[in-house]
């Protein structure tokens, strides 16, 4: 934490022309496509995920968002306000000071990126927390960090346990803002250390159980088919946005999963170390028995098992589950309710645009949500309705880092991602200035 502290106080980064820092971290961004290969490999021998989406996905994002606030860092304005000719006041965006950064297994360098790249940009130092089960990548970005040229101290990766070496982040006195992605249940005492200490901001990014509603006027029920199936399936299920629950207009709910079941070969899991895999290994044995124990859940809660419910072992030793749909989920059931955080889906029915919204609603996350209607008036009514960070209209992938990312209720506080970022890292200071205008004397 001193050499962060440090590396702040004497502004070797903070004190750097915009212009400067920006050339910096273009040159970080560059570092990570160099060396996308090992980091591909590193990420998924750490935490399992097919090495295809590895390499196109997730190093990918982390460098394209490194760079873009890299980019940006030099085309935000500061601002004067509307004051009298005898003063002028200046509202500038000061950096925070020491940033702590805490994050998840799934997407260990993207996730680490959507903080890393706003709070360094805006002249933070920051120190990094993987998670224990994927600290790899994050020790390496740390290293190409300085090769690119930021200066020692000011981007420091403290791997370590949750209680051992988050929560001293999170209460440190030194640290003036903490950013945390991961579940709901480590966030609520996240804003609670905040508080407890100095009252440092607190971000989170935590949990979801995001709605998926097709009503019967979809236009397009391949497509439809293709994004419920294949965004639950994704990174293992283990996405914080996985369209989890996914609500099907009862009239055509019986066709809609003949498809559904049509396509869940794709995603049997294999080894993820080949090309051709295109479901992984879940992160371990822990997570694996917490998925298993979801699925034992639905079966004894009464849901009807369409596809998978079980273990596989494509690879000896490995901890893999097959792509499981359930379908008679009710609201209330276990499955519906909680995040399982794996390859599992749910689907439930409904009758009408109001019941849905109301079965949709009825849950304590609100990361993401879509829509499926041909219906313009339908598709705005219901997506104002939901209560979810984002709403897909027709589509479940689109994705960009111009946009911002972030949950309503219990799905965290804050936005990832688009120049709202910034926000989170910087203070806004006005200073007062006396102008004594020879004209108003
Ligand atoms: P987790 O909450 O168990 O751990 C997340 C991080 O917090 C890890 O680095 C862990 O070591 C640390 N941690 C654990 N206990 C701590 C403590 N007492 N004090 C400080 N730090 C502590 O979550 P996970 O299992 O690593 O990740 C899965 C969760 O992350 C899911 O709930 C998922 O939805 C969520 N997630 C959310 C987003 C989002 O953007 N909303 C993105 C990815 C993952």
């Amino acid at each position: 934490m001193s050499a962060a502290r440090a590396a702040f106080e004497d502004r070797r980064w903070a004190g750097l022309p915009p212009a400067k820092r920006k050339r910096v971290m273009q040159a970080f961004a560059d570092q990570i496509q160099q060396h996308a290969d090992e980091l591909a490999l590193t990420e998924t021998l750490d935490m399992g995920k097919p090495v295809r989406y590895a390499r196109a996905v997730d190093v990918n994002s982390a460098a394209n968002c490194i760079r873009w606030y890299g980019e940006a860092v030099d085309k935000v304005y500061d601002e004067i306000a509307p004051t009298p000719d005898t003063a002028l006041a200046l509202i500038t965006r000061e950096p925070l000071g020491v940033v702590g950064v805490i994050v998840p297994w799934n997407y260990p360098m993207i996730m680490a990126a959507w903080k890393i790249a706003p709070a360094l940009a805006a002249g933070n130092s920051v120190v990094l927390k993987p998670s224990e089960k994927s600290p790899l990548t994050a020790l390496r970005l740390a290293e190409l960090a300085l090769a690119a040229g930021i200066p020692p101290g000011v981007f420091n990766v403290v791997p370590g346990f949750g209680p051992e070496a988050g929560s001293p982040l999170a209460l440190h006195m030194d640290v003036d803002c903490i950013a945390f992605t991961g579940s709901t249940r480590v966030g609520k005492q996240i804003h609670v250390m905040a508080g407890q200490s100095n009252l440092k901001r607190a971000w989170t990014e935590l949990g979801g159980k995001s709605p998926n509603i097709v009503f019967a006027d979809c236009p397009d029920i391949d497509k439809a088919v293709e994004a419920a199936v294949g965004s639950i399936f994704f990174n293992q299920g283990e996405s914080c946005n996985a369209p989890s629950r996914l609500f099907v207009e009862a009239s055509i709910k019986e066709a809609f999963l003949e498809k559904a079941l049509k396509l869940v070969p794709q995603y049997q899991p294999g080894n993820p170390l080949e090309k051709s895999t295109v479901m992984g290994a879940i992160v371990d044995r822990t997570q694996m028995d917490t998925v298993l124990r979801y699925i034992d859940s639905g079966k004894k809660e009464g849901a009807k098992l369409l596809a998978g419910g079980e273990a596989a072992e494509p690879v000896k030793g490995g901890c893999y589950v097959l792509p499981t749909i359930f379908d008679g989920v009710k609201n209330d059931m276990t499955i519906a309710r909680e995040e399982i955080f794996g390859p599992v889906l749910s689907v439930l029915s409904f009758t009408d645009a109001a019941d849905v919204v109301k079965q949709a609603n009825s849950n304590i996350y609100g990361l993401q949500a879509a829509v499926w209607t041909r219906d313009i008036n339908k598709a705005h009514g219901v997506a104002r309705a939901l209560r979810a960070g984002t709403v897909h209209v027709n589509q479940y992938d689109e994705d960009d880092i111009t946009v911002p990312f972030g949950g309503f209720k219990q799905s965290g506080v804050g936005r990832d991602k688009s120049l709202h970022a910034f926000d989170k890292y910087t203070e806004v200071k006005t200073t007062w200035i006396r102008i004594d205008s020879p004209l108003h004397r």
